[in-house]
Formats: structure tokens, C-alpha cells, sequence
């Protein structure tokens, strides 16, 4: 696995790839790697020759009072797994070749960004986009996959994005008890784990009760009561778009994110 400290090593490996005709899938991340960074980097090799992911905590996404320094980081044990995992390169850049110009941008996101997470985090997509662009002008990739865990997200970037790089969505990968993997579930104690693994049930369960017929407006309470009672502190969202419920809660210091589709057939 070659590893790519700044822009100069990156683009002397693409021009390579790139002079020998090979289709480059990339998979952005902020590090602290699960098996759902692993699912997206199968899914990249499925569509491309060659598999290139970034480690790379972005501070635009993240608000001053939200969890930049306190991040999960473990570049080592992230590096272990990438390679177990066959990837052929991994980008590392510093914030400085993220930002050469500094932080400031006016990248505005398109009509997907309206409402759920934007309500909460103002600035997060402007930050996402802003990252997501300059990776991809580094890395060049034509295909890159996002997971639909960040199904906003995701929906965010697809939209501004015109290929290439083609955007591909992998499925949410989740523990044996349904929680979808998450860095900061490495936040949680053991009573907030158990508390959290209730999050992807209520959200199903609505999913399930509208899919059959019930009032969405109803079911969405119900599951916000339901959240409330098991011990969440508190529901940023809970809603239906995309034909999906998508909801982010809090467990103590710890915010969560999940979401559901609802399916046409059973
Ligand atoms: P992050 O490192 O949290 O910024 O995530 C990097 C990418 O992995 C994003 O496209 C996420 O949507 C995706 N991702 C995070 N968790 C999961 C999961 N449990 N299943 C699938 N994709 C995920």
C-alpha cells in the first residue's frame, strides 16, 4: 500500500494510474476506520482498478463548540486495516494542503442540504462540500463512494457533483444488534451502547408501520415518544424525505445519526 503524505506524492502515483488507463475509486473518511469505511472500500474495488482512501478530519465540518479536538484518531490502526484490506493508496494530507489559501469559502449547497442536519449544523455541508471538492481534485477519481449512513450527505454531495467523478451510495453497515457503525460510537458507555442500539429498532418500526399504511405524522411522534422513553436526552430530527426516516438523537455528549427506508414491497 502506498502511502501519500501531500499533493506532490499523491499526483506523481495518479499521473501514473492515470497514463495507464486506470479507472481510480476513491472513499474519503476522517479516519477511526469501522467495517462501514471497509464496506465502501469493497464496494470502490467492485467499480475501479485501483482504490484510493484519504484520512483526512476536516475542520470546516465541524462547529467551535462540536468535537473536532476530541475526534477519534488512530492513524496506525487505521493504516493496519487498509492494508489488510488490499487498498492500493492512501492519501494522509496535511490541513495546510487541504487549505493552502486558509478556511474562509462561499460554497453554497444545493436544495438537499435544506432542513434535517442543516437545521442543527449550519455550516456542515458547506464544510462537507468544501472538502469533498478539493479531495477530489487531488485524487481525480472517477468513481467515489459514500455511505447512505450520511444519506444527506450523500443526497448533498450527488447533487453538486457532476461526474466525474460517478457517486455511488453503499449500504449502512451495522453490529449484530442493528446499530450502524459510527467513529463516535467509540463515545459511548456501556448503558448509552444499550440505549443506542435502540435507535435503528424505533426508526424501523416507523419505517414498517408507514410502509403498512399508518399515518406518517403519527408514526413519526410515536417513534419520537419512543425515543424520548428510552432514554435518549434528546431528538434532533426524526422525519421522512427520500422515502426514508432519517433522525439524529442524543445520548448524553454523544450525537447519533441513522435512517431507514421504507420500502415500496414487503
Ligand atoms: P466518516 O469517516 O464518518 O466521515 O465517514 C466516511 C464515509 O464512511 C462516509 O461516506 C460515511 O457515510 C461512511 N460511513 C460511515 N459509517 C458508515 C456505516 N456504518 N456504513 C456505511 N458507511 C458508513
Amino acid at each position: 500500500m502506498i502511502t501519500a503524505h501531500n499533493p506532490a506524492e499523491l499526483a506523481e502515483t495518479i499521473r501514473g494510474w492515470k497514463a495507464d488507463n486506470k479507472r481510480i475509486g476513491f472513499v474519503p473518511t476522517m479516519g477511526a476506520l469501522h467495517d462501514g469505511h471497509l464496506s465502501l472500500m469493497r464496494l470502490a474495488a467492485d467499480h475501479a482498478d485501483i482504490v484510493v482512501a484519504s484520512i483526512f478530519v476536516n475542520p470546516t465540518q465541524f462547529a467551535p463548540h462540536e468535537d473536532f479536538d476530541a475526534y477519534p484518531r488512530d492513524v496506525e490502526g487505521d493504516l493496519t486495516k487498509l492494508s489488510v484490506a488490499g487498498i492500493d493508496l492512501v492519501y494522509l494530507p496535511a490541513e495546510a494542503d487541504i487549505y493552502p489559501g486558509g478556511q474562509d469559502s462561499n460554497i453554497k449547497p444545493g436544495p438537499a442540504a435544506e432542513g434535517l442536519e442543516s437545521a442543527f449544523r449550519p455550516h456542515f455541508f458547506a464544510g462537507v462540500l468544501d472538502v469533498v471538492q478539493r479531495l477530489f481534485a487531488h485524487v481525480q477519481p472517477d468513481i467515489a463512494v459514500f455511505g447512505e449512513k450520511d444519506y444527506q450527505q450523500y443526497k448533498v454531495i450527488e447533487e453538486s457533483i457532476s461526474a466525474p467523478p460517478h457517486i455511488i451510495a453503499g449500504p449502512i453497515a451495522r453490529d449484530e444488534h442493528g446499530l450502524a457503525l459510527s467513529s463516535r460510537n467509540a463515545y459511548l458507555s456501556t448503558e448509552e451502547l444499550e440505549i443506542a442500539r435502540m435507535l435503528n429498532q424505533i426508526i424501523y418500526k416507523a419505517a414498517f408501520d408507514i410502509q403498512g399504511g399508518a399515518d406518517s405524522n403519527a408514526a413519526l411522534k410515536e417513534a419520537k415518544d419512543m425515543l424520548l422513553t428510552a432514554g435518549f436526552d434528546k431528538v434532533d430530527y426524526i422525519e421522512q424525505r427520500w422515502g426514508r426516516i432519517l433522525a439524529a438523537v442524543w445520548l448524553g455528549k454523544t450525537r447519533l445519526i441513522d435512517n431507514a427506508p421504507i420500502e415500496t414491497t414487503l
